[in-house]
C-alpha cells in the first residue's frame, strides 16, 4: 500500500526536489501528487523525474493554487478519490492510531506496525484506502522596508503563506480525522539564522549532523521562527504558521493525525530571486538611513545564502525522515546551525538581547559574535527567509 503524498508548490525548489525524491524512492512506497499554481511550469519537475528514474505511476501533477479554494477542493477530490471516508464513523476508541502519546493501552496482537488495528486495515486495503500525507510547501517572500509595501503585496503574502495553508488543511483534515490516519507537513522557516550551536552538554553541533533527526526534547527550541530585518511581513506569516500548527497538533492528538513543521534555514532555491518588493515599489521616498541599512542587509543576506545556504536535496531528506518517524515530532530542523539565537530568545524573554544581537549581526559586514556564544566564524546569518 503506497502512501499518497500531495505537495503544494512543486514548480521549483524544495517542492520539486521533495516530489521527485519521494517518487523515485527505492522502496516505491510513495504515490506523489505534485501540485502547481500554474501547470505550465511543470517542465522542470518532469525533467528531474526523468533523470532520477521515477517509475511510471509514481508521480502525477495537478493544478492547485493555494489562494483559490475551488482549485484546492478540486485537487483534494482527485487525490482522495477512492481512499477516504471508507470507514464511515470513527472507531469508538479515538486513540487507536499510533503513535498517539495519549493512547490507551492497546492489545499488541490487534495492531500491526502501522498502528492501525488489523481489522480496520483489512477493510481499508480491500476498499483501496491508502495513507494520506499533505505537504504545505507553497510560499512567497516580501522584501524591503515595511513602508514601501502596498496593502495588496502584504495581503498576498499572508494569503499564500498563511491563509493558503489554512485552505489546504481545511480541505484535507476532515478526511484524515474521519480515517484516524494522516500526516501534515508544513515548510516552516527558521529565519535563516545560521551559526554554530553548543548543545546542552557542551557538544558543538556541526552543520549537517542534525539532518534527518529531531533534536531530543530537551534540545528542541520552542520558538524556532525569527524576526529578520526587512522580511517583516514574511516573518509574520511564518510566525503565524507556527501558532497554527502548534494549536492544531494539540487538538489532533486524539485523532492520530500528526502535524510537523520542517524548519528551514537558508536554502538555495529560486526563492531569493523571486523575493518581491511589490510592484512599482521605489525606495526614493524612504529615508537615507533605512536605505543604507537595507543595502547592508542585502549584502549580508547574499553572503549567507552563498556560504551557508543548503541544497534543497538535503532538506528533502529531512522531510523524508519526518515522514518515516514512527513518533512524529512537531518540529524538525533542516540544520542545527540556527540554534544559538533561538537560545538567546529563550534566555532573555524581554527580547532586548535578541534585537541587539540581530542588529549587530545583520548590519555588520564583519563576522559577528552574539552574546552567550551565539556567533559564528562565518557570520551568523540573518540572511532570511
Ligand atoms: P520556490 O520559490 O522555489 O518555491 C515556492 C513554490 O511555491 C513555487 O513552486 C511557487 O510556484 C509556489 N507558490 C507560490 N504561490 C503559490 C500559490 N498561490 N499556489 C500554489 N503554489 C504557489 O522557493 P522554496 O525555497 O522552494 O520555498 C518553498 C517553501 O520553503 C516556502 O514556503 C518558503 O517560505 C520556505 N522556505 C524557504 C527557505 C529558503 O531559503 N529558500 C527558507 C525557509 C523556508
Amino acid at each position: 500500500d503506497r502512501t499518497v503524498v500531495l505537495i503544494t508548490g512543486c514548480s521549483s525548489g524544495i517542492g520539486l526536489h521533495l516530489a521527485t525524491r519521494l517518487a523515485s524512492d527505492p522502496s516505491r512506497s510513495f504515490k506523489v501528487y505534485a501540485t502547481f499554481r500554474d501547470l505550465s511550469t511543470q517542465g522542470p519537475l518532469w525533467e528531474a523525474a526523468e533523470s532520477r528514474g521515477c517509475p511510471p505511476g509514481s508521480l502525477e501533477t495537478l493544478q492547485l493554487d493555494v489562494q483559490d479554494a475551488d482549485s484546492v477542493a478540486a485537487a483534494r477530490a482527485r487525490v482522495t478519490e477512492g481512499c477516504v471516508d471508507v470507514l464511515g464513523e470513527p472507531p469508538q476508541n479515538a486513540c487507536q492510531s499510533l503513535p498517539c502519546p495519549v493512547s490507551k493501552p492497546r492489545c499488541p496482537e490487534a495492531q500491526g506496525a502501522s498502528g492501525v488495528p488489523q481489522g480496520q486495515r483489512a477493510v481499508r486495503e480491500a476498499r483501496g484506502d491508502r495513507p494520506l500525507l499533505a505537504v504545505c510547501n507553497a510560499g512567497r517572500g516580501l522584501l524591503g522596508p515595511l513602508e514601501v509595501h502596498s496593502a495588496d503585496a502584504v495581503g498576498s503574502v499572508l494569503d499564500v503563506n498563511l491563509v493558503g495553508t489554512v485552505r489546504v488543511l481545511q480541505a484535507f483534515l476532515p478526511d484524515m480525522k474521519r480515517r484516524h490516519s494522516g500526516r501534515i507537513l508544513v515548510t516552516g522557516s527558521m529565519g535563516g539564522l545560521m551559526g554554530e550551536w553548543k548543545g546542552p552538554g557542551g557538544v558543538r553541533g556541526t552543520r549537517g549532523a542534525v539532518h534527518g533527526c529531531a533534536p531530543s526534547a530537551s534540545q528542541r527550541p520552542h520558538l524556532p521562527s525569527k524576526g529578520i530585518p526587512f522580511n517583516d511581513v514574511y516573518c509574520a506569516s511564518k510566525f503565524a504558521i507556527e501558532g497554527l500548527c502548534e494549536s492544531l497538533a494539540i487538538q489532533l492528538l486524539p485523532f492520530g493525525v500528526h502535524v510537523s513543521l520542517i524548519e528551514c534555514g537558508p536554502v538555495r532555491t529560486a526563492f531569493q530571486e523571486k523575493f518581491q518588493m511589490g510592484r512599482g515599489v521605489v525606495l526614493d521616498n524612504v529615508d537615507a538611513q533605512t536605505r543604507n541599512l537595507f543595502s547592508q542587509y542585502l549584502r549580508h543576506s547574499k553572503q549567507v545564502f552563498r556560504e551557508q545556504g543548503q541544497d534543497p536535496e538535503e532538506v528533502a531528506e529531512v522531510f523524508l525522515t519526518a515522514m518515516r518517524d514512527p513518533r512524529p515530532a512537531l518540529r524538525y530542523f533542516s540544520s542545527e546551525g540556527i540554534l544559538p539565537l533561538v537560545r538567546l530568545r529563550l534566555s532573555d524573554p524581554s527580547g532586548c538581547s535578541y534585537v541587539a544581537a540581530m542588529h549587530r549581526i545583520g548590519f555588520s559586514d564583519k563576522p559577528a559574535h552574539g552574546p552567550d556564544g551565539a556567533g559564528t566564524e562565518a557570520g551568523a546569518g540573518t540572511g532570511g527567509p
